[in-house]
């Protein structure tokens, strides 16, 4: 292999802008192509952009010099070029998919009635454009719905509420980010959003939007009842993006597949960020997809015994509330097995609430809310993977105290 060949990364979200910057440090020619209008930007932070906290400039990612805003809308593996929508043909010695996800649009008939286009008040939550669009449309009191519960409809919700609207959210499962945290985690998120004012509704099954003009009205519930709606909020989760790739002949599972080094079924393109698939695991987080372009950059730029081996990312979210903020951390497993060992650390009147899961002496998950103090030293147990002494006491001593973090 050579070493010097043009590298082009399609996609300049997190992990794009970090491979092509590593390289860039480690000498290695790169061409990123990004199809959004903005300077590449942190999408972890958009939250805080919608809810006024920082303008979208302070998001804004230190990306490399030289980036070409374009779509890539095909891959000729044979030509080895690819082709933008605007004509231009690139040709790449090694290309990298960093396409990132989509939104998932929830399957409901009035979605699609004004064509490929949402109706207005309806808003994906994925991009800069989503949330400038939400933050032009939000005012104190405008009535918002947001449909999902996870992390993407919490961090939507907390900052519409910030805004002054007058926010529901509808889950449909019985409880708020129940596939991150355990049912006690779950509780006191959802009493610091009814704190902030937002309405919670789980097991709550959104049947339709209802439209007029071309705006949304109202957003129909599963029991027939109607909710008024100026604004929607679409946080359904999201789907990789791997249509480029599908295109191309690439093996596609649920991401884009790769091996330890984040190579696809074709050796010359790569993929890493929340697009690929390794060891059957799509992450979509951004931990993982920052890893895997560092060890894609090491890989690219000569080190042959770079490897990804995977993440144990760990999920943080801090919502910020006219009071204190609100801060939560889960890792691995947060619901224990028969004959797992739990060690739980509940104050009802802070609202902290901290817990561990251990099996075979071994830390294999855990949620911290409000008091993360100990998180660090959690984390570092828990991504060693160490076996723990089997008196417990270690155990409390990680979940009280800070262990220098
Ligand atoms: C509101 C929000 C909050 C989040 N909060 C957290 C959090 O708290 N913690 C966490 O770990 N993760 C969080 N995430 C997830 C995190 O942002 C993603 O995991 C991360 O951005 C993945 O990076 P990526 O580079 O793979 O994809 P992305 O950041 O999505 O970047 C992909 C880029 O590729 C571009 N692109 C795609 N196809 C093409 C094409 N054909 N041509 C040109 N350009 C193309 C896209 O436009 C996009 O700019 C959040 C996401 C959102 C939306």
């Amino acid at each position: 292999m050579t070493w010097n060949e043009r590298v082009v990364v399609i996609g300049s979200g997190l992990a794009g802008v970090r491979l092509a910057r590593r390289l860039g440090e480690l000498g290695t020619s790169v061409t990123l192509i990004g199809e959004e209008r903005h300077p590449p930007y942190n999408r972890v932070l958009l939250a805080e952009v919608l809810a006024g906290r920082y303008g979208p400039e302070v998001i804004t990612l230190p990306a490399p010099a030289e980036l070409t805003r374009a779509r890539v809308t095909g891959i000729d593996r044979a030509a080895r070029t690819v082709t933008c929508a605007d004509g231009t043909v690139l040709a790449y010695g090694r290309l990298v998919l960093a396409t990132g996800s989509n939104p998932v649009l929830p399957p409901l008939r009035g979605l699609f009635t004004t064509g490929p286009e949402l109706p207005r008040g309806v808003h994906a939550f994925r991009t800069l454009d989503d949330c400038l669009g939400l933050a032009d449309a939000v005012r104190p009191g405008v009535r918002a719905v947001v449909i999902g519960g996870g992390l993407l409809g919490v961090s939507a919700a907390r900052a519409l509420a910030a805004r002054g609207a007058q926010v529901v959210l509808a889950q449909q499962s019985e409880r708020l980010m129940e596939r991150r945290l355990d049912p006690a985690a779950s509780v006191l998120v959802e009493r610091y959003l009814t704190g902030l004012g937002v309405e919670v509704h789980t097991e709550c099954r959104v049947r339709d939007v209802r439209c007029a003009g071309g705006a949304v009205r109202s957003v129909e519930l599963a029991d027939g009842y109607a909710l008024g709606a100026d604004l929607v909020v679409l946080a359904c989760g999201v789907h990789p993006r791997v249509g480029l790739a599908q295109a191309a002949g690439l093996d596609v599972r649920k991401g884009v597949v790769v091996d330890d080094e984040l190579r696809t079924s074709d050796p010359r393109i790569h993929a890493v960020g929340d697009c690929a698939q390794h060891a059957g695991t799509v992450y979509g987080l951004a931990a993982p997809a920052l890893e895997q372009a560092e060890v894609l950059a090491a890989l690219l730029a000569g080190d042959p015994t770079a490897r990804y081996t995977g993440t144990r990312s760990l999920t943080r979210l801090t919502l910020t509330g006219p009071d204190s903020p609100f801060d939560l951390a889960a890792f691995g497993e947060t619901e224990a097995l028969p004959g797992d060992d739990v060690v739980q650390l509940a104050d009802a009147t802070r609202g902290t609430y901290r817990k561990v899961v251990v099996r075979d002496d071994r830390l294999v998950g855990g949620v911290l809310v409000g008091e993360l103090g100990t998180v660090g030293a959690l984390a570092r147990a828990w991504e060693g993977a160490e076996p723990l002494p089997s008196d417990g006491g270690p155990l409390l001593h990680l979940l009280t105290h800070d262990g220098g973090s």
